[in-house]
This record gives structure tokens, sequence and C-alpha cells, in this order.
């Protein structure tokens, strides 16, 4: 059992690596941005309240994820199998509440530039079914029938409404200004930090993540 926390600006590869993960280790991948998109297909409060702040590229307020996150990980297969956040903590404020529930054995750090990351979230297709990502701008990635997942076949996929050039522009100077101080909170810890390449998501092998996150 472990608990991992994911850290990278968006499009930087963190759904990708906890794809990667969850095929070696039980931990339980926990999206932020995938259960908001799941309250707001099934109109729960929680994802009306978001919805507003996701579609203009703003972080939705801290009371309400921090809320919602804490909710999941009490819940019994979280409690056995331990987390791997993906989109959480974001704030200061967020990584402190978590401190407050879980110890955390690792914190991966994706680095990468903004001129990367552009293509990756413009590019960004998504199977509704198996969740798997592609990207229409990268030959490696894009699926073998345009617009379909290799996998579920007939299955179309689909587009985040918040993949837009505009809205980009809003999460990325957002996580600018809020990944320092996460980032400085939890390298103040000897050993918890491990920084990966976001370049080379795609890349990693069982064996480097595993040694990565000390598995
Ligand atoms: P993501 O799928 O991680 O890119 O998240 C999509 C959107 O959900 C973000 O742009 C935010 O609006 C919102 N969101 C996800 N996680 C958080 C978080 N930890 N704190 C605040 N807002 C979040």
């Amino acid at each position: 059992m472990a608990n991992i926390v994911l850290f990278g600006a968006p499009g930087a590869g963190k759904g990708t690596l906890a794809g990667k993960i969850t095929k070696f280790s039980p931990v339980v991948h926990i999206s932020t941005g995938d259960l908001f998109r799941a309250n707001i297909k099934n109109g729960t409060p929680i994802g009306n309240e978001a919805k507003s702040f996701i579609d203009a590229g703003k972080l939705v307020p801290d009371s309400v994820v921090i809320g919602m996150v804490k909710n999941r990980i009490d819940q019994d297969d979280v409690k056995e199998k331990g987390f791997m956040l993906d989109g959480f903590p974001r704030t200061l404020e967020q990584a402190k509440s978590l401190d407050e529930v879980a110890s955390l054995d690792v914190v991966v750090v994706l680095d990468i530039a903004k001129e990367d990351l552009k293509n990756r979230i413009l590019g960004r297709r998504t199977c509704p079914k198996c969740k798997k990502i592609y990207n229409i701008y990268n030959d490696e990635l894009k699926p073998k029938k345009e617009g379909y997942c290799d996998t579920c076949k007939d299955t179309l996929l689909t587009q985040r409404s918040d993949d837009n050039e505009e809205t980009f522009e809003k999460r990325w100077n957002t996580y600018l200004s809020q990944s320092e101080s996460v980032i400085n909170y939890y390298s103040a810890r000897e050993g918890l930090v491990a920084n990966v390449d976001g370049r080379r998501t795609m890349s990693y092998t069982e064996e480097e993540l595993r040694s990565l996150l000390k598995m």
C-alpha cells in the first residue's frame, strides 16, 4: 500500500503516468478533474458548483475540492489499497488539508515547459468508455481510425470542453502562480519528492516507475 501524489501542469502527463502505474499497482487512481466531470455529468450539487470555474479555466474553490477528496479517500477501497491523487493538491491550502487525513509516501513532480504542453492539451482526445488518452498531433498516440477508440472500436473519442486555447492559457497561469508554494512545501521533506521528465511520460518503463515510487 502506498499513498502517491502526481503533481504537474495541465497536460504534463499525470493521467498517462497514472494509467501506467495502475497496471502494476493496486493503488486507487483519484483524479479530481475526473470526479468533477462525473459530478457535472450527473448534475450533482458539486458538479453544478464546479462547472463555471472549470469552463473558465479557474480552480474550483478549496472548500469544495477538499471536501470531495476527503470523502473519497475515506472509502474502504482507498483505505485498503492506498491512493494515487492526480490533480490534487493544487494549492498550499489543499496540501495542508491532505496532511490532516493521510501520510504521503511519494510526491511525483512532472516537469515540462509550456511550449510542450499546448499541443498536448489541444490534441488530447479521450475514450469515454475505457478512458484511454489519445493525441491527434502525435503519430504514436493518435487513434488508428480517426476519431474512434482503438480498443472500444465504434466508440467516438471526446474532447474536454476546457481543452481549448483560451482556457489553456488561464490554466497554465494558475499553475504558475500556485505550483511553487506546493512544491516548496513538499520539498522541505527529505526524500518525498521524485522528479519526472514530463516530455517522456509515455516511455517510462514499469521498472523505472517502480524504482521512482520505491515499490
Ligand atoms: P484536470 O482534469 O486535472 O485538468 O482538472 C480540470 C479542472 O478541474 C481544472 O482546470 C480545475 O478547474 C478543476 N480542478 C481539478 N482539480 C482541482 C483542484 N485540486 N483544485 C481546484 N480545481 C481543480
